[in-house]
Formats: C-alpha cells, sequence, structure tokens
C-alpha cells in the first residue's frame, strides 16, 4: 500500500484511457524520471467534458489501468490511479479535481501533466486562472503540434508564463512553473487501438495485462476467438 502522505512533488495525468496503452505508459516514465516526482496519479475521467464519451465503462477503464501499473515493477510505490472523479459531478472540470486531490493528499506541488494538444486548448478550460493557482504545468510533445507554438501559447495563459534559458523553464507571474518535454511521444492513440481490436487485430503497443482483460470481458468488440 503507498502511502498518500508526504509526497513533495505529484503528477496529475487525465485522459481518457479507453483504454490505457503503451504510449501513456512510456509517458510516465519519463516524466516520473525528468521531473523527479515522488507520485504520479492516472486520473481517468468519468465523463470527460471536451472530448467524446467513453466506450468502456469507467469501472472497467480503471481496472485496465490498474492491471498495466500492477504489470510495472519499476511503478511500484510511485505511481497510482485515483478513482476522484468518480465521486465528482459529472462533467469532471480538471479544477474539481484538483480542489478534491488537495484535500486528500498533503503535497507540497502538484504538477499537471498534459499534451500539446491539449495546452492549445487550456485558454478555453473552465476556471483555469483559478487551476493554474493551483498547479505547476508538465507539457508533453505531440506530433500534431509544432514546438513553435509551445512558449507563444504559455505567454498567453493567465500566469502568462515567461520563459527562463537559465532554468529552462518558464515561470508565471503567480510563482508557477511550466516545463516541456519532447522525444517521448510513441505513435499510438486509444482511438487506434480500439479500431484494431475492433478489426479482430492485437494491437502491438496495447499493454499485454491490458489485453487480457480485454479478451477476458470482450470490451471493444473483440471477440474472442
Ligand atoms: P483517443 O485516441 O481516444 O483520443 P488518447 O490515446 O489520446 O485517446 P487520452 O486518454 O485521451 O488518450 O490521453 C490522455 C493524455 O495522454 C492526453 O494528455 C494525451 O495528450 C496523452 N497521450 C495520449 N497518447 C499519447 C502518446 N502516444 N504519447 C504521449 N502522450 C499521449
Amino acid at each position: 500500500m503507498v502511502s498518500w502522505k508526504n509526497k513533495r512533488l505529484v503528477g496529475l495525468f487525465g485522459g481518457t484511457f479507453d483504454p490505457v496503452h503503451q504510449g501513456h505508459l512510456d509517458l510516465v516514465r519519463h516524466v516520473l524520471d525528468r521531473c523527479g516526482l515522488d507520485l504520479l496519479l492516472f486520473i481517468p475521467a468519468n465523463r470527460p467534458p471536451h472530448k467524446r464519451q467513453p466506450v468502456a465503462s469507467f469501472t472497467d477503464r480503471v481496472a485496465m489501468l490498474n492491471a498495466a501499473i500492477a504489470d510495472r515493477p519499476d511503478f511500484t510505490e510511485q505511481v497510482l490511479c485515483s478513482l476522484v472523479e468518480h465521486k465528482l459531478p459529472i462533467p469532471s472540470y480538471t479544477i474539481h479535481t484538483v480542489q478534491a486531490l488537495r484535500e486528500e493528499i498533503e503535497a507540497e506541488r502538484f504538477s499537471l501533466v498534459i499534451g500539446a494538444d491539449s495546452l492549445l486548448e487550456l485558454g478555453q478550460w473552465y476556471r483555469v486562472d483559478e487551476l493554474l493557482d493551483l498547479v505547476d504545468l508538465i507539457v508533453v510533445q505531440r506530433g500534431t503540434v509544432d514546438k513553435a507554438l509551445i512558449s507563444p501559447a504559455l505567454t498567453a495563459l493567465p500566469p502568462a508564463y515567461e520563459f527562463h534559458p537559465g532554468y529552462r523553464r518558464w515561470i508565471g507571474s503567480n510563482g508557477r512553473l511550466a516545463d516541456y518535454l519532447d522525444g517521448i511521444e510513441l505513435p499510438v492513440s486509444s482511438s487506434s487501438i480500439r479500431e484494431d481490436l475492433r478489426n479482430g487485430r492485437r494491437p502491438p503497443l496495447l499493454p499485454s495485462a491490458v489485453f487480457h482483460y480485454i479478451q477476458q470481458h470482450a470490451l471493444y468488440g473483440w471477440k474472442p476467438s
């Protein structure tokens, strides 16, 4: 059992995880290593505000996340799946999630881990100014987003992040930090995984523990042979 107490730096990685795939797991490994986090939480959305509704149930998506985490000895004590969004009103807004987690976890700083595609939309998120007062940002490269867009996008957000070359990171007027990590994206998405499964193909970048769960529960149109 991992203690949630006295974690200094906690990463919050939200998503649909419908299902979790190797790209998510590799991203988590890199973020833990490169940002020196003590704990990283996968936070499956109950019903995300910005996306289509998930195909698999919340219960199944959590079970797949837990199977994937348990299968990674290098995640022990450092990575957990949080159920926080299950008890929050629908749709789940990140500001509510972060406020709820601050009640549950004693941490010095929380960092929100988002893909660069989400950074470009962050300005429209619900109560984004309050959200960015509560968290640092870790932005992860997505192949679809040109690196040149990152700095202007950060500058346009409410804390008006400024790049500090000495620290090689952005600092907001509220003292909050933003980092950009590149070179860690695997060419895979949950949509491509679901399409493979629907067509009876075993997706190469689907962790085997997750594939076994999908087989057992005949999810995503997978037909047991
Ligand atoms: P879908 O294809 O259903 O839209 P997805 O694969 O993008 O799903 P999400 O659950 O929406 O998965 O992603 C959660 C977070 O993980 C997002 O911030 C997204 O940018 C990031 N992410 C997803 N796939 C990758 C990947 N291959 N490499 C790095 N980050 C990823």
